[in-house]
């Protein structure tokens, strides 16, 4: 099936001129032409884009998808009370059902809001990839490590055999849509002894490492008093940089961390709405980005954002440093726009993606700018991340299949999802 879009502004990427009254063509899975003038081969079907903005996909590097069950609990508390008195109490009473359930309810809203991929940390997560396949996104899925000196004996082993088993059952699954990596919660939910363990596992694997990263300066000093280290420093040392680590929030970290994640080619995934709700701070965004780190954005789970909705990350990371800095070139608009798609498909280590390129995958999202707040359109790259929002997002394709058209999923019961939903809610609350 070859689809033609036509009289659409087409975005490639974030630093690529803008093409107006393009041209886009799909051809199965890939794109197969982009350009202002029509193309020469015929397509089976010609939809017309007017007032229509195409644009790559966007990649949610961080995330905890089954918390949408979690939606806003906690809700003005403190990272270390807000997980240790609230979050941890309810994910105890947490069935695989209710896992598979609150996936898919994040994948209606992911899908809804142009997200085609997520890397994803959680419990279960046979049943997030599972219900990836089935909604046609690709995810990269983790069972993440723990050690808590509270554990009762062989309780990490567990853990890292459960993430082992993810590994042999789920990587590559969907025709290489979904990715199984490893994952390491923290430095401060595990010990060293595991860490460096798990670590070298993934390193003779070659897998990807997925870490919760300095989210808070209080974690950070901690670490720092326990260990004479950085957390950055303790898993660099332990071996977790040896593979390809992608560290979410980076919050405060040191210059010299920087310096360590550039080397060990590291990405850092940038959480704004989390940050800024759990009151952590501000990453150091400017710094990463001058030092060439490859920075992407993730929304966090919807209990510390309460959405998932990525041009919301991509609005606030665009505004929030520049006020930090008083400097209103620290981050610009076409940055961001590749942070939430190129760097992301870099991060996932996913080829031929992230971009709108003849030959490269169809991963795209239209937003419909036939609204007020998106005229006129003449800074193309501003009104994405300044003016647009998850609720302007009218297609979402990926891997050449539509899963969103004007408000209808394509792929997923929104109506089955719902009713479940409830019910797992009913039960977890007693409601
Ligand atoms: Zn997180």
């Amino acid at each position: 099936m070859k689809t033609l879009y036509k009289n659409a502004v087409v975005l490639q990427n974030g630093h690529s001129p803008v093409i107006k009254n393009g041209f886009f063509g799909v051809d199965g899975k890939l794109i197969s032409y982009v350009g202002s003038k029509a193309p020469e081969e015929k397509y089976d079907s010609v939809i017309d884009m007017s007032d229509k903005i195409i644009m790559p996909g966007l990649y949610n590097c961080h995330t905890h998808t089954p918390m949408t069950l979690l939606r806003g609990v906690g809700s003005g508390l403190p990272l270390d009370k807000w997980l240790f008195e609230c979050v941890f109490p309810i994910e105890n009473r947490l069935t695989r059902e209710d896992v598979r359930i609150g996936s898919e309810l994040a994948m209606l809203e992911m899908i809804a809001g142009g997200t085609v991929s997520f890397s994803d940390m959680y419990f279960y997560p046979e049943e997030t990839a599972k219900a990836a396949v089935e909604a046609g996104m690709m995810a990269n899925v983790s069972r993440h490590v723990q050690a808590f000196p509270f554990d009762p004996p062989g309780e990490s082993d567990k853990r890292i055999n459960e993430s082992l088993e993810l590994i042999k059952k789920y990587n590559g699954a969907g025709d290489g849509r979904i990715k199984a990596d490893f994952s390491i919660h923290a430095e401060y939910t595990c010990d060293e002894a595991t860490a460096k363990y798990y670590s070298s596992i993934c390193r003779e694997y070659g897998g990807n490492m997925h870490i919760h990263l300095s989210e808070t300066f209080k974690e950070h000093a901690e670490c720092k008093e326990k260990y004479g280290k950085t957390p950055a420093k303790w898993f660099y040392d332990l071996g977790a940089f040896d593979s390809s680590a992608f560290l979410a929030h980076c919050v405060a970290i040191e210059d010299e961390d920087i310096g360590i994640i550039k080397d060990s080619g590291a990405s850092v995934v940038h959480t704004p709405t989390s940050n800024m709700k759990l009151g952590s701070g501000f990453m150091p965004l400017k710094k990463l980005l001058s030092s060439g780190v490859n920075v992407c954005l993730g929304t966090d789970g919807a209990a510390s954002n309460n959405n998932l909705s990525m041009l919301e990350e991509m609005h606030l990371a665009a505004v929030i440093h520049n006020g930090y800095n008083n400097d209103a070139t620290a981050v610009n608009a076409g940055t961001v726009i590749d942070m939430a798609t190129v760097n992301g498909a870099a991060l996932q280590r996913r080829e031929k993606r992230g971009e709108l390129r003849e030959g490269f995958f169809a991963d795209f999202i239209a937003l419909n700018a036939d609204k007020p707040h998106m005229r006129p359109c003449l800074d193309v790259p501003s009104i994405v991340v300044y003016s647009a929002s998850a609720a302007d997002v009218c297609l979402t394709v990926c891997n050449g299949r539509v899963l969103y058209e004007n408000g209808e999923f394509k792929a997923l019961d929104k109506e089955r999802i719902y009713y479940n939903a409830e019910r797992a809610v009913e039960r977890l609350y007693g409601q």
